[in-house]
């Protein structure tokens, strides 16, 4: 570990891990902990569970275990590293970057480019909130509704005319200037990438800005070059996993599960000035996968408020595939035609509140689309807008929600459903067939399986992240994990009172003795194995559900049955080797170890343990361990004997 275990304990400690995963998902109180649904998995009930004093997360659906930085990196796809030095800016901690690892000139460069970028878009903002020669632009964001409140919270910026005034202003090396594509080589020396432009600084959903989107201005400069320009692609900037303003819109997506996605970055701004602040854009692609699976983290549904229907077949078939795949439900806003979001927020707030709020599903918005634009009045037009107004319903992978289409299809058109049915069923075949071919075309289009009916939601998870399953607990099992929960969760209540040797399954005996040697929780964690390690973590969210005398029992009742069924192997064994004085020193130990446990037969599960049951439980306790640390040692091969036999 390259950071020093006590900074690393110091940032853990300092990081409030309910306010941290609040930020992917909402998080309840109920009792000692904090639940919500599983940023990790898909689920509609919340299985996953905060417990905010030890800062320990687990999912009880999908196992997904740990700590703030288990949470920062699974959930960021970031390293230990990159974690832990976001949790310590964020909770105001030192820490000592000089112990950090990794490959170090790799992380300067990658630094170099931030801190030049951060720097840029500084720079850019000043001017545009200042500067006489951004007089112009900002006359301009004004006559569009782009007031001061805007301007500062999307950082937007002026970039001046001449040719090389950032490079002059900003005292940053050149390779970083140029490594973030902030300034090309001219044929007298460096020049600006950006001139005469407006400034739309693109982050990272951490807030670090990326890269820079540049719009002309209409009547400023000679309008050089296309109305946008992007950055170019760095080591810090990837077009096809970046989504414009996701750092500001994250919270509200998380708290309403929706993302609004749109295609320019006026576009974004127009939805957050009418209050749905629930909107990113693609950075000038088409939206990809990889975006599906970043907002896959935040969200459930995905809005789409520009033209869906623009790229047609291959695009659907991408939708259907990726919804599945990302478990997110596509919807198109129900924007008037020819009008784009950042002008509709001017003209109309209402009637853009209301295309998000009547948005439809994706195959329910290309039917109405084809369905809007046919010839109703003859019956070959009809019969034509019927197979076209198929050939889109087949393209939707699941049956069910294909047959529910046909209907709509059927009293539109005014043809019988039985009559459309077979031809839908041809459709599908057509389509499938042609799948290969719109697959090698459309591009970013995953290879596709052979399609299933039956998986479009709800069948068995494909994905090895999603819920697994565990075998259900054995009668020792159980009350070894709620011993060691009351361990955890009431450890004074607990203190002498166990051992290790009573915990029959190995990784319970491993969790057991780390948190018997160790100074707290954490340490234990991290000094038990891995899966003994998830244990604790999970049991850290587990409220315990009996007694801590309960679960001394159960515990002690459970090792000593076991036992006895040892000691009575022995005897066996002892007798076919006619050993009689072995014979002699195990039976009266059967014998008392029955007339222990016949105190503890009268009390049920979950009932009180009257004080003589509790008092015999800790003799046992106490013979048990003393037994069993000598079998561990000289008579160790006695009791391995034994054991095969019985
Ligand atoms: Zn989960």
């Amino acid at each position: 570990m390259a950071i020093p275990d006590e900074d690393v304990a110091a940032v853990r400690a300092a990081t409030d891990i309910v306010a941290l995963i609040g930020e992917y998902t909402p998080l309840k109180r109920s009792g000692r902990r904090f639940v919500g649904l599983c940023p990790f998995h898909s689920e509609k009930s919340a299985s996953f569970s905060v417990n905010a004093e030890e800062g320990l997360y687990y999912c009880f659906g999908c196992q997904a275990s740990g700590d703030p930085i288990t949470f920062l990196r699974a959930i960021e796809g970031c390293s230990f590293v990159e974690a832990v030095e976001t949790l310590a800016a964020r909770a105001g901690v030192a820490i000592r970057t000089d112990a950090l690892g990794g490959n170090r000139e790799e992380r300067d460069k990658r630094q170099g480019l931030y801190d030049a970028m951060e720097k840029a878009v500084s720079f850019y903002h000043d001017r545009l909130l200042s500067h006489p020669d951004a007089a112009r632009a900002r006359q301009y964001l004004r006559s569009r509704g782009l007031e001061a409140d805007t301007v500062k919270r999307f950082k937007l910026g002026w970039a001046p005319e001449g040719g090389n005034q950032l490079v002059r202003a900003l005292k940053v090396p050149a390779a970083a200037l140029a490594g973030a594509g902030l300034v090309v080589q001219g044929n007298y020396g460096p020049r600006d990438a950006f001139r005469g432009r407006l400034i739309f600084p693109i982050f990272q959903p951490d807030g670090k800005p990326v890269a820079l989107g540049g719009r002309l201005v209409p009547g400023i400069g000679d309008g050089q070059g296309p109305k946008y320009r992007n950055s170019p692609e760095t080591p810090i900037y990837q077009k096809r996993s970046t989504l414009y303003g996701l750092n500001l819109s994250r919270q509200q997506v998380v708290q309403t599960g929706e993302v609004i996605v749109c295609e320019g970055y006026t576009d974004v701004i127009g939805f957050f000035r009418v209050g749905l602040g629930r909107a990113v854009a693609t950075c000038g692609t088409a939206l990809t996968e990889d975006h599906f699976k970043l907002l896959s983290r935040f969200a459930r549904r995905v809005v789409l408020a520009f033209d869906a229907d623009g790229a047609g077949q291959s695009a659907a078939a991408r939708f259907y595939e990726w919804e599945k795949r990302h478990e997110l439900e596509v919807a198109v806003a129900d924007l008037p035609a020819g009008e784009d979001p950042g002008e509709l927020a001017s003209k109309d707030p209402d009637r853009l509140r209301k295309a998000v709020e009547e948005a439809r599903t994706y195959l329910d918005f290309r039917l109405r689309r084809v369905l809007s634009g046919g010839d109703l009045k003859s019956p070959e037009g009809r019969a034509r807008l019927a197979e076209a107004a198929l050939a889109v319903v087949a393209e939707h992978p699941n049956e069910l929600v294909r047959d529910q289409y046909l209907n709509e299809v059927a009293d539109t058109t005014r043809i019988g459903v039985e009559q459309l049915r077979p031809r839908l069923v041809s459709a599908v075949a057509s389509q499938q067939a042609g799948v290969g071919r719109t697959t090698r075309k459309g591009a970013g289009v995953p290879a596709q399986e052979p399609r299933h009916e039956d998986d479009w939601r709800g069948g068995p998870p494909p994905s090895p992240a999603g819920p697994r399953r565990k075998p259900a607990p054995t009668p020792g099992q159980r009350a070894g994990r709620d011993a060691l929960s009351l361990a955890i969760h009431e450890p004074a209540a607990m203190a002498g009172r166990l051992d290790a040797s009573l915990f029959a399954d190995p990784v319970q005996k491993e969790a057991f003795a780390a948190l018997a040697s160790a100074e707290n929780l954490h340490e234990a964690i991290e000094s038990a194995g891995d899966t003994a390690g998830e244990l604790l973590v999970e049991l850290a969210n587990v409220d315990p559900s009996i007694s801590p005398d309960q679960a001394v029992v159960a515990l002690v009742r459970t090792a000593a049955v076991e036992m006895l069924i040892e000691l009575e192997a022995e005897v066996r064994a002892a007798q076919q080797a006619e050993d009689a004085e072995r014979i002699l020193t195990t039976a009266p130990e059967i014998a008392w170890i029955k007339s222990e446990l016949e105190l503890f037969s009268d009390v049920g599960a979950g009932e009180l343990a009257p004080i003589a049951v509790t008092e015999a439980a800790a003799r046992l306790v106490a013979w048990l361990t003393q037994r069993r640390a000598g079998a561990d040692g000289s008579e160790h091969e006695q009791s391995g004997v034994a054991r095969t036999s019985s």
